[in-house]
């Protein structure tokens, strides 16, 4: 059996993108059709953590490049995340799931700090856990952050939901007409390819801890639902 298939406990990888319905901010509406998706398959039982990432606000490399000091810039980046995380918790408490923020930089009064025990709990009671903050740390990413917190509550398959192409492709589509989609892949193939639709450090974690992730195309009503269901959509990448 494949693995995307009946998964138990998932980690999604919503980027900044989404969010921001590719403005700058949170468009209310479009966070609440995620948070639609992913009640859904909570209510079927499911265990769902989304990590967030943060790029509708700022992203530090781009910052940098405008003279700003990388760090400071990294930290403003992270901060972005969590707004968005605070945006997803209120639609998802609107559709009746009760919803933990987890940051890894501490700010008592808005989330919890990210302790993964209790992140484990949380999703053992159905609840939805939203990772916020990144790693806490500079240079980092939010998607080798996802890697790194499915590896760390267990789950059992990374999804990274992506804006503006509904895979991976043996090519950049947009430079190379002839590329064509794959419907799966091996970390390997990925890496040394130079295919870069996620972030190398991720590939490589996933691929040292043998764990699956789907990367599919964020467009779409129920591409989330169908996703975690196990649906074969996007690309499979297994070690
Ligand atoms: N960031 C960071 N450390 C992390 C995660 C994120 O410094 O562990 C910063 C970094 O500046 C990044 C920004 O937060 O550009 C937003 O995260 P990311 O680019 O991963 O968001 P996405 O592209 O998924 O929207």
């Amino acid at each position: 059996t494949p693995p995307s298939l009946r998964p138990r406990r998932v980690v999604l990888k919503l980027s900044g993108e989404v969010f921001g319905g590719g403005a700058v901010g949170v468009d209310p509406d479009v966070v609440q059709g995620v948070a639609r998706q992913i009640a859904t398959v909570i209510r079927r039982g499911i265990q769902v953590a989304i990590v967030v990432g943060g790029g509708n606000f700022f992203r530090g490399a781009e910052l940098q490049r405008r003279g700003m000091d990388r760090n400071r810039a990294d930290y403003m980046g992270m901060l972005g995340t969590v707004m968005n995380g605070l945006a997803l918790q209120d639609f998802l408490e609107k559709e009746g799931i009760d919803t933990r923020v987890q940051t890894a930089i501490t700010m008592a009064q808005v989330a919890e700090p990210y302790i993964p025990l209790r992140a484990i709990r949380h999703l053992e009671k159905g609840r939805a856990v939203i990772f916020g903050a990144g790693a806490g740390m500079p240079y980092f990413s939010t998607d080798t952050v996802t890697a790194q917190r499915a590896l760390e509550i267990h789950a059992d398959i990374v999804l990274m939901s992506k804006n503006g192409v509904d895979g991976v492709y043996s090519a950049d589509p947009r430079v190379d007409p002839s590329a064509q989609k794959l419907e799966t892949a091996t970390f390997q193939e990925i890496l040394q390819r130079g295919l870069r639709v996620a972030d190398q450090a991720a590939f490589s974690l996933c691929e040292e801890n043998k764990l699956p992730m789907l990367i599919f195309g964020a467009e779409g009503d129920d591409t989330i639902v169908r996703a975690v269901s196990g649906e074969r959509i996007g690309t499979l990448i297994t070690a």
